[in-house]
């Protein structure tokens, strides 16, 4: 079977990098999660104090870009975390905080273009799994396989809900519930990329859907464009 490229974009909170994750190890394919590459700039705006209360400084931020650099690796147990500055930063990009700014972050024509760069050089192989909001229609427009994930808003906004509870993070369902909607508003209506459902995508709604299920309907998937 021939390695592909598969681009999963879709609303937040859908599980779009749990699934992704899954069929990178069923078919030995890279994972790239391309949400964490913004959430990576987002705590370093943080961190550099380029974010008040709540709004940010976008042309120090801009003037800082060079500076930023992010990278993924495996630790012993082959989990892949993500690397801010040499930093492992895959817990603190999970915050409330980071999630609140970086949909406004991501809004930044020049953080797209660095990100959208990096992802088109780690992605150029094949053989890749990549989830985010604009993988289809900007950084793989070529990809054998996209996916356009969605579910219910209370449906992702429970599951989001009750990770960030077995995290240890607490927060109220409705804090949870608004910043998923805000999140989708921002990502969709934006500007540079906006969350588009690619024209050849095929739709995953997976608000009725167990784990299992749609990882076995996307097997199929990529069963079926392997062999094309
Ligand atoms: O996927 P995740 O929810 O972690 O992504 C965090 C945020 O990063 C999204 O809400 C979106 O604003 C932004 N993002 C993006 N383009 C991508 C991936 C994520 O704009 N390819």
């Amino acid at each position: 079977m021939k390695k592909i490229s598969v681009a999963i974009d879709g609303h937040s909170s859908c599980g779009k990098s749990t699934l992704a994750k899954q069929i990178a190890k069923h078919f030995n394919y890279i994972y790239l999660d391309t949400g964490a590459m913004y959430r990576a700039v987002t705590l370093f705006a943080i961190n550099q104090n380029v974010i008040n209360k709540d709004d940010f400084d976008k042309d120090a931020l801009i003037e800082k870009l060079p500076e930023i650099n992010i990278e993924f690796k495996a630790d012993e147990n082959g989990k892949v975390n993500t690397y801010l500055n040499n930093q492992n930063v895959e817990e603190a990009i999970r915050t409330m905080r980071v999630s609140s700014f970086v949909s406004p972050i991501a809004t930044v024509k020049e953080v797209r273009e660095k990100m959208v760069e990096l992802q088109q050089k780690m992605g150029s192989k094949g053989g890749v799994v990549m989830d985010g909001r604009d993988i289809g229609t900007v950084v793989l427009p070529k990809a054998e396989l996209k996916v356009f994930m969605t579910a219910k808003d209370e449906i992702r906004a429970q599951r989001r809900f009750d990770e960030l509870k077995e995290k240890g993070i607490d927060d109220t369902f409705e804090n949870v519930l608004q910043n998923l909607k805000e999140r989708d508003y921002i990502d969709s209506t934006r500007e540079e990329s906006p969350l588009l459902k690619a024209e050849d995508a095929l739709v995953l709604d997976n608000s009725e859907l167990s784990r299992d299920e749609q990882l076995e309907i996307l097997k199929s998937w990529v069963e079926e464009r392997g062999k094309l």
